[in-house]
């Protein structure tokens, strides 16, 4: 693909971060950002430090505070298709290191080298999702090499995450290539799930839970296990196939939990379990309910620090969500709280917990701190993609 001619220029003293690996460039970053403004949306730039050393090759939009993502640090890379089938093949490569069944996120944006871009894989079913005008403007190239990777996969987009639009793209769902089954079933820590990814949230499935769920398991026999925001039930099975004695779930998704009603036969399960159809902390805050007691808590709520902005309220919200689930939480009983807000960090959500305990008057022991599993790598010069944090205490 064609690279601009002009090339986009690093102020002085704001090379640091970039030149240590950070792969974004901000628009208030860049020296002569007025010759670049008429540059379509998408296009490949040369990254210039130090006023004409050529750095990195990018991704440009005139229209974004992130205005341009780097691709590649070898100046002398074609960004073509062959780039996409060597990105793809290493990011194949390490998930098969962790997992005998094609069933895990494949492509993890930064992470993975490719900026904006987060595959899913199902089988063979590939739900993508592409969330920048330079990545969009690559995708015929993407499809082509995951057509040659993959070769007898189906290709959907779910382009229909909100962050487009600060590109300027468009909200889509589409079909690229094959069939899409209504339904497809996967399978996980040894539990058949059944995913909808042309109408689930995301792109159908929360692959980064996997090991999260695995340790709910690992620690649920004979419990009673609350699993609020439970979506189609992945931790919550994971506890039932562990020998839980009980599992309560809820989510306001009807959709979500037709699913994991489907779920629950598939894997014929014996106990006792219960579906509330209903917002947690309205549940959570009921009288009636707040009779009740389990062993295990799981609160995995969607991110409530959406933008800096949100900042305070967004932790109030792991505050409260702490204190109500901690006084469902028998002595001794065990409270998982995640957050998969980019804006919070980790000390920041242990201290939300901790205000939460105090406030319903109780004592915990933080007991683990775990993040994602291994198909969703973290880019360690971009601390914006360690997302996920998951704290685990014993309640008191
Ligand atoms: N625990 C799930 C993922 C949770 S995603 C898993 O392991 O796969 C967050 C879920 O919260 C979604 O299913 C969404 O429908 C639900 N949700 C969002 N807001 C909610 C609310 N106020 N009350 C109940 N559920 C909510």
């Amino acid at each position: 693909m064609k690279i601009s001619n002009t090339k986009l220029r690093i102020k002085r003293h704001h090379e640091l971060r970039i030149v240590k690996g950070h792969p974004w460039i901000f628009s208030n970053e860049i020296e002569n950002f007025s010759a670049l403004k008429n540059i379509e949306k998408g296009s490949l730039i040369t990254v210039q430090i130090n006023k004409d050393d050529d750095f990195a090759l990018a991704y440009f939009n005139p229209h974004c505070l992130i205005a341009a993502r780097i691709l590649t640090y070898d100046l002398s890379q074609k960004i073509d298709e062959d780039f996409f089938i060597q990105k793809i093949l290493a990011a194949k490569n390490l998930r098969e290191k962790f997992y005998d069944k094609p069933f895990y996120r494949l492509i993890h944006s930064e992470a993975d080298f490719l900026p904006g871009l987060i595959v899913d894989r199902f089988g063979d079913v590939l739900s993508c999702q592409i969330s920048t005008a330079g990545m969009e403007k690559l995708s015929p190239l993407l499809i082509s090499a995951l057509e040659k990777t993959l070769p007898d996969a189906a290709i959907i987009f779910r382009n229909d995450v909100e962050a487009r639009k600060f590109e300027g793209l468009e909200l889509e769902v589409k079909i690229v290539k094959g069939e899409i089954p209504d339904e497809i079933e996967i399978e996980e820590n040894g539990l058949k799930f059944l995913i909808d990814v042309k109408n689930g949230q995301k792109t159908g499935w929360f692959f980064d839970q996997r090991e999260n769920r695995k340790f709910i398991g690992s620690i649920s026999q004979n419990c009673d296990v609350l699993d609020a925001f439970c979506y189609s039930g992945g931790f919550g099975l994971n506890a039932l196939k562990n020998g839980a004695k009980s599992v309560t779930f809820i989510d306001s998704s009807e959709d979500v939990l037709k699913i994991l009603e489907k779920n629950l036969s598939l894997n014929d399960f014996s106990q006792k379990t219960e579906v509330i159809c209903a917002k947690v902390f309205d549940v959570l805050e009921s009288s009636d309910f707040q009779k009740r007691i389990f062993d295990v808590v799981l609160l995995d709520p969607p991110a409530f620090v959406k933008s800096k902005k949100d900042f305070f309220v967004g932790l109030k919200g792991y505050e409260k969500l702490t204190r109500l689930g901690a006084k469902l939480t028998k002595k001794g009983g065990i409270l998982m709280l995640t957050s998969c807000s980019h804006n919070a960090t980790l000390p920041d959500l242990i201290a939300a917990a901790n205000e939460g305990f105090r406030k319903s008057g109780r004592k915990a022991k933080l007991i683990r701190s775990f993040g994602v599993g291994f198909d969703h790598p973290v880019n360690p010069a971009l601390k914006e993609s360690e997302y996920l944090k998951s704290v685990t205490f014993l309640v008191e």
